[in-house]
């Protein structure tokens, strides 16, 4: 029993537990059975030879209760499972032999016993063969009774001659038996105790089939129940791996990214910079398929989440426009803006999501238009604190037809794909859209037209920060890009800030990113080098990379917090490993900001403008102009 219990989990074994439940069942029953004719065999005997045909009867009653009383008590014996099935043969055999001397009464509780072999062997032909064995058996045994005086009970009672009068009750005489025995004994004898077989024989066919549909339904949900954990236990190993490569490939286009931002910075040649256009373009279309597929994986395994913080809506709209408009021009289209003046300015919510969505209808938009417009609309209603921001993103681009609308949010989905041949796609990026959408408490509404275009519109309800209007969207734009230089918005020549990884090129990658920030950036390639420094000197900053050997970020974050080593330096959290939910990971540990890799020059700007004690920082003019905002 323990040992079963052990292998609780082993679905195989839980199956043949089941087997040896139903079996201990059915042989329980044998036993009963059995039991139950051996006693009714003693009171037919002792009924028809000593006492009277009256007390025979009787002696069917106690039979009867002897057979429940027998069958709750088999209730509780347990017999081992080897032993079953050759006890269950035994008593059969047996009870065949005892039919000979006591059918006459009990053709209904014999007729129970196919039905119980028929469920043993889980076979309905057996309950037919034992059906048509038991009715051959009645033939032989009633006319052997008559003829050769066999040891049939009625047939004692015939040839006793004491019993005429139960005879005579069954409207027949001995002399009307022996005029045509043959038709008499098929008619009054085998026949009544034949069709209660038959009669029974259908009731079990019907038991049969829900016994067994119902032993068939428990061992689907048993299979059903394996398939599933299976699909889960593969399922987490994929979310595994694809976090895993996640971070192998990331490092290398961190430093492809890095290094040909290097190149774009320092070369004065027309031609190494087109190549270095053309690689940096590369490089962002390949992180991009890496991050969606990093994302639907995180939303697949259900740790993508919402992180809420306060945004200008304004901010986020220019990033937007300066995002898409380089597209747009590229292929000659025009990019509207139509953004109510009314709408409040300042929100909280998950302004990384609504971005990365508004991008990907965005970015679709014009990846799927040849001529025309791409149009962002927004709109706003306030109710109360909250204001219900409505996007319409439009195009004049392919349409979708009508019968492919349904699939559009299917993963790798892509339609038409010998017209977009050359369109890069991963086919995810509408399922990713549709999920933040989900997380928000809103759905994409598309409407399309094939040849004509396409409306992707969308409702979300923020928190408002600054109700103050945004005002001329398209005036403010064109204010912040005119005063907006290429990067290099400071420098902070007294600064210093060490940077720990143990990937010499993002060492290099990240030296370069500062360059002309002039900040002093020291660096190490392991865990302990880092606390070798830290501890000869003060840093004004600390980036630290999560996955080195040895010792790890987190670890050698908690060292320096254990000797007291970073007290008042802003750590940042460096990493290829780009999963949801590892922001709040990071700053639980105790970090104070995280950064994803491969590093954008501006969000490294901005990480380093957010913690770096401002007296350091001199910011270069005309910079500053984005923050209006
Ligand atoms: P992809 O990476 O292929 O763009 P998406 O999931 O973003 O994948 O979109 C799925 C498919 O839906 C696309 O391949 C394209 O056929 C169709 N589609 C998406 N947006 C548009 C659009 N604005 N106009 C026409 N077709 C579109």
């Amino acid at each position: 029993m323990e040992e079963r219990k052990q292998r609780k989990d082993d679905i195989s074994a839980y199956i043949e537990d089941q087997e040896f439940i139903a079996n201990t069942y059915v042989m329980k029953c044998f036993t009963a059975t059995l039991i139950l004719y051996a006693i009714t065999f003693i009171l037919n005997v002792i009924g028809i030879f000593v006492v009277d045909q009256k007390v025979m009867r009787q002696g069917f009653i106690p039979s009867v209760i002897i057979y429940f009383i027998v069958l709750i008590i088999s209730k509780h014996i347990s017999l081992s499972h080897k032993n079953t099935k050759y006890l269950i043969l035994f008593s059969g055999v047996l009870v065949f032999t005892i039919i000979g001397v006591s059918v006459t009464y009990h053709g209904i509780l014999l007729a129970v016993l196919p039905f119980l072999y028929a469920t043993l062997y889980s076979s309905k032909k057996v309950m037919w063969y034992v059906y048509i064995l038991m009715v051959l058996s009645t033939v032989v045994i009633v006319f052997g009774g008559y003829y050769y005086g066999l040891c049939d009970a009625n047939m004692a009672l015939l040839t006793s001659g004491r019993l005429q009068d139960y005879i005579v009750d069954g409207h027949f005489t001995l002399t009307e038996v022996n005029k045509n025995p043959v038709t008499s004994l098929m008619l009054f004898f085998v026949l009544p105790r034949c069709l209660i077989y038959i009669a029974i024989m259908f009731v079990c066919n019907s038991l049969f089939d829900i016994l067994s549909g119902s032993l068939e339904k428990a061992r689907l949900t048993v299979e059903l129940q394996k398939a599933k954990d299976e699909a889960e236990r593969a399922n987490k190993a994929k979310s595994k791996f694809i976090a895993r490569i996640s971070h192998e490939i990331r490092t290398p286009i961190n430093a492809v990214m890095g290094m040909n931002e290097m190149i774009l910075t320092e070369t004065s040649e027309e031609n190494i910079r087109e190549y270095s256009e053309d690689v940096k373009d590369s490089a962002s279309v390949l992180l991009n398929i890496v991050n969606e597929i990093l994302d639907s994986s995180k939303i697949e395994s259900g740790k993508m989440e919402l992180v809420s913080e306060n945004y200008k809506i304004g901010s986020m709209l220019n990033d937007l426009y300066n995002m898409i408009h380089i597209k747009a021009k590229d292929k000659n289209l025009e990019l509207v803006f139509d953004i109510d003046s009314q709408i409040p300015r300042e929100y909280v919510g998950d302004v990384k999501r609504l971005r990365q969505i508004l991008v990907n209808l965005l970015t679709n938009a014009v990846k799927y238009t040849e001529k025309g417009r791409v149009t962002l609309a927004l709109r706003c209603k306030v109710i109360g604190d909250n204001a219900k921001l409505s996007f319409y993103v439009m195009d004049t681009g392919i349409g979708i037809r009508q019968e492919d609308i349904g699939k559009i949010y299917d993963e790798f989905q892509r339609f038409d794909t010998s017209r977009n041949r050359d369109v890069e796609g991963s086919g995810l990026g509408m399922n990713i859209v549709q999920q933040f959408l989900k997380l928000m408490d809103s759905e994409l509404k598309i409407e399309s037209e094939y040849e004509k275009g396409s409306e992707f519109s969308f409702e979300i309800q923020q928190k408002i920060v600054d109700a103050k209007p945004l005002g001329d969207f398209r005036e403010k734009v064109s204010r912040a890009n005119n005063g907006r230089k290429e990067r290099i918005a400071f420098t902070a020549p007294e600064a210093k800030i060490l940077v720990v990884d143990d990937f010499a090129m993002n060492l290099k990658v990240f030296g370069n990113l500062l360059k002309q920030t002039q900040i002093q950036v020291s660096q190490a390639t392991s865990g302990r080098e880092c606390l070798e420094l830290v501890k000869q000197e003060h840093f004004d900053m600390i980036f630290l990379d999560h996955m080195m050997p040895e010792m790890d970020g987190i670890e050698t974050l908690h060292a320096m917090q254990s000797e007291k080593l970073c007290e008042g330096t802003p750590v940042v959290m460096l990493t290829a490993n780009a999963i949801v939910g590892d922001r709040e990971k990071y700053i639980q540990e105790g970090f104070d900001d995280f950064l994803s890799k491969p590093i954008l020059p501006e969000i490294l700007d901005e990480t380093i403008l957010r913690h770096l004690p401002q007296a350091y920082v001199k910011k270069a003019e005309g910079n500053d102009k984005k923050g209006d905002l």
